[in-house]
Formats: C-alpha cells, structure tokens, sequence
C-alpha cells in the first residue's frame, strides 16, 4: 500500500480537492492519506495556517480576531460548498476551535486547526476514517517525532480501512498539541508511510519533482528522476528545499522510497528518492548554495591537542542562538560559517566568543556556500577539477572548500558578490 500526502496548495479549493480525490480512487494502493492545512490560491492569497497563527498572535494581545477568523471560516464553508457537503457541520468545530485560542491555548494549537479541519471535511468527502494525529503522532519536547508514534499509529490502522490524518501537529509529552516546524505534514507522513509498512510514500505537491537546480536562478534546469536519501539531505542543508529534511530519517531507516509528484500533473513521473542509485550516467544529482555568512577563523596553535575545543565554540555560539552551518578545518585554525542577521555581525560575534581561549578571532568579509551534490562524487575522476577551471576562469577566488568529508557532495566556498555568477560558471560545465 502507499501512504499519500497532499501538500497546502493541493488542497487550497474544491477544484484541487476533486483532482485528489480522483488521484486517491484512481488506485486501491493509495489508502492512507495524509493532508494539509488549505494553502494559497494564487499568489496572493494567505494560506490558513497564517492566518491561524494570526489569530492566535491576536488573541495573546487581547486583541480581536474576529475578522481573521471569519476569513478561515469563509475558506472552509466554500470549500464544504464546493465539494457538496453541507457546512453546518463544521460550525459546532469552527466555534470551539476560536473559543480555545480566545481562551490561550496558544501557537500549536491554533496552528494545527488548519489540518485538523482540513481533515475533518476530506475524511466525509473521501469517505475516509479520520485519525486525530494527537492522539497517534507522538513529538519530545524539542519538537522530534517520538519513535512510540510508529507503533501507536500501527495499532490504529490494524483493521485495514482507508484513512486519513492531518499532518503537521500531534501530542507533546503531556499530550497537548505540539506542531512540528513549518512544511511538517511531509514529516508525519514519512511517520504513517514507516508505521504503515508502506512500499511508497506519495509526496504530492505543486511541481512534478525536484529539479536539478533552483529554477530562480537558472533557466530550465532538467528533472531529477532519482536521487538518493543522502544526496537530498546534502541538497537540504544547502538551501534547496521541496521535501522538509526531516521526513527523511523516519523512511529512510525503513527503506521507503519517496515520490514526489504533482497534483496538477499527475502522468508526470516526478522524482523518487531512495537508498542507491547507478551514478553511471549522471554523477551529478545537483547544485544548491546559500550567501550570507560570516567566516569566524579562529587560531589556537596545537589545535590538535585540545579535542574539546570544537565543541566548547559551538556551544557558546548554541548558547547565543547560533550555528555554524558549515565548518573548514585548518591545523592550527578553523573557520566557522554564521550566519549573518540584522542583529548578528562582526563585533556582536566576537563579543559572544570573548570567553574562549585562543590566540585570535577574526570575522572576515561575508561569504557564500555552494555545492555539487551527487553519488558519482566519489568514483568519477575530474569533477572538482571542473569546479575548479569553471571558477579560475571566470576569475573567482575558492575560500574554502571540503570534498571527501561527504561521499556525495564537493562545497566551495566564494566571496559573497561573486555567489551568483560563480555557480552560473559551475552550473554551465556540470548540467
Ligand atoms: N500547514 C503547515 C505549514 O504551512 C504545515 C504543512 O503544510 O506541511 O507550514
């Protein structure tokens, strides 16, 4: 069987709910679905968990909501409208849903209205059994998924009938509502695929897969057909972002493959996302980079003999609200890549490390990260030489750079004025 999760924008009015639900009956496979909160119509418009957020950001003020609420409340009678389904039945729901976040029950909770109701309406129009994700989706404290969810949920759907599940939120440790990070209906359905045994998780969405590069920047980069479990997390943390990076770890372990597909376009193959693929013919899966960093070089002779000195600055930086995205180590030196904020540059920065030992810090001009991602990394000769020629010729000087550390990726590190033009250069010769 497949579990399917629809994303915001499949679900943002009735003409897309009935593409799903024919998407849905047009195989026996798809029995667990998994569903967001209704997102944008068009580009202007404001997706439902916004204005949740809004109402309830509102509330904590003293102020109204009625108007933001009365929006929401529009959205889901014309979608109960639209698919014939009478909308008197949500407003017992709707009532108690502005009652609760008038009466503080805060972010999480009003957040996760928009996939619960969600869910409510598909699960009559469906006709699919509804499953609270509260009570079988499980979060720690810090907003992880809690491995007890898998077998919570597996208990539930032991009966074999078609159901359905709002993504996005489930239960903390005292079983109030906890919602994941923003895009986490992808993690609770990487949950259901893992608890369900699933042999695909359907990740249905507004684009028929990933694409090599960020479209934005370059024109017409080629699909993705396939890509490993490693080579989009390398892609992840490099800025590219479809599928959220942490709906990896629960199917990956189990071994499920990912599809992503458009709801939209649905004889589109889309992109499958699995344990190994032949790097044979295309090395390279793709190119990501993100600007904005502050090199932190710090100097400390012997660097070797102090094992705990990484961590020490990592966790004054944690402490202050801040990360290191990327690392380059030196023998006596290492440099920390920050992100740079509105509040966060050079002095602020130092100030923060003022308490570590060492023989000098220094916050150097801004930079940009880019890398190419692929499982041929490792085993094609001449790659990084390419990286390398593309760059010198346009005259670009590497800062940085870490090949080996992952099997699949090779980052370059580049002045920030010359991010764009520098992975054009590298684009041009790997695409
Ligand atoms: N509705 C939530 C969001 O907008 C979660 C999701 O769609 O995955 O972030």
């Amino acid at each position: 069987m497949y579990v399917c999760k629809f994303g915001g924008s499949s679900l943002a009015d009735s003409a897309q709910i009935k593409k799903v639900k024919a998407l849905i009956e047009s195989s026996s496979e798809r029995s667990i679905v998994v569903v967001s909160a209704p997102g944008k119509r068009n580009r202007d418009d404001v997706k439902i968990t916004d204005l949740l957020y809004s109402c309830d950001e509102a509330a904590s003020k003293g102020k109204s909501m009625d108007s933001l609420f009365a929006g929401i409340e529009d959205r889901f009678n014309g979608i109960c409208s639209g698919l014939g389904i009478d909308p008197g039945d949500l407003t017992g729901e709707l009532e108690e849903i502005k009652k609760n976040i008038t009466a503080g029950y805060g972010p999480d909770y009003a957040a996760s209205r928009g996939e619960y109701l969600s869910a409510k309406v598909l699960s009559t129009y469906f006709n699919m059994v509804f499953i609270d994700a509260q009570e079988v989706i499980r979060l720690t404290a810090d907003g992880r998924v809690d491995v007890q969810s898998y077998e919570l949920l597996k208990e539930r759907i032991a009966d074999g009938k078609r159901y359905i599940i709002p993504g996005f939120y489930g239960a903390d440790p005292e079983g109030k509502v906890k919602t994941f990070s923003r895009g986490g209906s992808d993690i609770t359905g990487a949950i259901a695929a893992r608890a369900a045994g699933a042999a695909m998780y359907e990740n249905w969405t507004d684009v028929s897969g990933l694409l090599m590069a960020d479209p934005r920047i370059f024109d017409n980069p080629p699909g993705i057909r396939e890509i490993t479990y490693r080579e989009i997390r390398e892609l992840a943390i490099l800025g590219a972002n479809v599928f959220h990076e942490e709906a990896i770890a629960p199917v990956k372990d189990a071994g499920i493959p990912i599809n992503i597909r458009n709801t939209n376009d649905p004889d589109a193959a889309g992109t499958v996302i699995l344990e190994s693929r032949n790097p044979e013919d295309i090395p390279v899966a793709g190119i990501s980079g993100k600007n904005g960093y502050l090199p932190v070089y710090v100097e400390k002779f012997m660097l070797g003999r102090y094992p705990d000195f990484t961590s020490g600055i990592l966790n004054t930086l944690g402490s202050a609200g801040l990360s290191a995205d990327f690392i380059f180590y030196g023998n006596d030196s290492i440099t920390f890549l920050v992100k740079k904020t509105r509040d966060i540059d050079g002095s602020r920065i130092k100030e923060i490390l003022s308490g570590i030992s060492c023989d000098g810090i220094e916050v150097e001009s801004p930079a940009a990260v880019f890398g190419v991602v692929g499982e041929g990394l490792g085993s094609r000769a001449g790659i990084g030489a390419a990286v390398f020629t593309a760059l010198a010729e346009k005259n670009i000087n590497v800062r940085f750079t870490s090949y080996g550390g992952s099997r699949v990726s090779f980052l370059a590190g580049v002045d920030e004025p010359d991010f764009m033009e520098a992975m054009n250069a590298v684009y041009a010769v790997l695409k």
